[in-house]
């Protein structure tokens, strides 16, 4: 069977000479005669993978020595949890920029450790846009500062990141890690699922400033504690060994494209093709501030129900899947992460000017 264009949220499509190398290698890794999966987390191959995996990250994303890229279980949403168990202080709050439904889920699980506020929020018009950060809120007892760098769901990413000065600015970056290039030093702690842009679910990407480890306030569970990770190379117990090597495998196809700097301008450009084409359409909109648009998660919808859902059921037809939109959104969304060929997005638009030209 062909392959059909997936523009679903995550997890994500992969590039197919990624999904080709595993399979070549799936039976025997190198000759040795046993899959990546049967292999001993504690063997010399297994090492070399891990090692390869994060000196691939390390390059791609020029991570400073400061920092160290920890490979943790438990998605992005144990990370809701992680991070205000191994960052918050006592008597010490977080500051969190509430722009979405991941940002949500973010601050409530941080209010059932400590003291987690909102320092700006776009709830006021559906999350459709970025908030101005007032950063004088900050003060000696704000432990850390969240941001969500890109909302999946509503489709608004932060172009800019706010100087939180000395406070470390951490990031939920999910669902645009290793689609632009950012100047990492800026960042305390930056997580990520890895099931977008970094490989596969069951794998999540922690790169944290090594000043940033050991301070936990309370005797908290060993397998919570970033310190855990970094004493044992992210081996303290067996790690998600094949979401691991799909990671070095899609970091390793990332570098072939011409690293990340490549890679933007890539989705600038398959961005625009698909805003252009919802800009100058006269059944499609958007409700997203321009200068806040996603270059991952573009929705899009009609006024009509109906259409909406024969839009979703045509695409289908034609090989473009996974367009429904988030139902806290409606309409249609398209994700577009590192991994959709330009051809997918074209393919889109074509069947949006179509589809419009016979319903309109
Ligand atoms: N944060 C963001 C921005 C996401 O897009 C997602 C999932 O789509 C999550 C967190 C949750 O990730 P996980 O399913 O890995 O826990």
């Amino acid at each position: 069977m062909g392959r059909v264009y997936n523009f679903s949220a995550g997890p994500a499509q992969l590039p197919v000479s990624v999904l080709e190398r595993a399979q070549e290698e799936l039976l025997s890794y190198q000759e040795k005669g046993m899959s990546v999966m049967e292999m001993s987390h504690r063997s010399s191959d297994f090492k070399k993978i891990i090692e390869r995996t994060e000196e691939l990250i390390r390059e791609l994303m020029e991570i400073p020595e400061t920092y160290r890229v920890l490979f943790i279980q438990g998605g992005a949403s144990l990370q809701f949890s992680m991070v205000p168990l191994n960052l918050l202080k006592d008597g010490g709050h977080a500051y969190y920029v509430n722009t979405g439904s991941w940002s949500k889920k973010a601050l409530s699980e941080a209010k059932k450790i400590g003291e987690a506020k909102i320092l700006a929020s776009s709830d006021d018009q559906n999350f459709t846009y970025i908030p101005e950060l007032d950063l004088q809120q900050i003060n000696e007892q704000t432990d850390y500062v969240h941001i969500t760098t890109n909302n999946t769901i509503e489709g608004t990413r932060f172009t800019k990141f706010p100087n939180t000065g000395h406070v470390p600015l951490v990031a939920d970056a999910s669902s645009n890690i290793l689609s632009e290039q950012w100047d990492v030093s800026k960042f305390g702690l930056i997580y990520a699922g890895a099931q977008k842009n970094l490989g596969i679910s069951g794998l999540t990407i922690v790169i944290i400033r090594e000043d940033l480890i050991g301070h936990v306030k309370a005797d908290i569970p060993t397998m919570l504690n970033y310190e855990t990770y970094t004493k044992n190379n992210s081996l303290y117990n067996t790690p998600p060994t094949f979401a691991i090597y799909i990671t070095m495998l899609l970091m390793e196809w990332l570098k072939e494209q011409g690293g990340v700097a490549a890679i933007e301008e890539r989705n600038k450009e398959k961005a625009n093709l698909l805003y252009k084409a919802i800009e100058d359409s006269k059944l499609f909109y958007s409700n997203v501030k321009r200068e806040d648009r996603s270059l991952m998660n573009i929705p899009f919808m009609t006024d009509s129900d109906e259409l909406n859902k024969l839009f979703v059921k045509e695409a289908e037809q034609e090989g473009l899947h996974q367009l429904k939109g988030h139902r806290s959104v409606g309409g249609m969304r398209a994700s577009i992460y590192n991994a959709m060929p330009i051809e997918g997005v074209k393919a889109l638009v074509d069947f949006m000017n179509e589809f419009e030209r016979k319903h309109i």
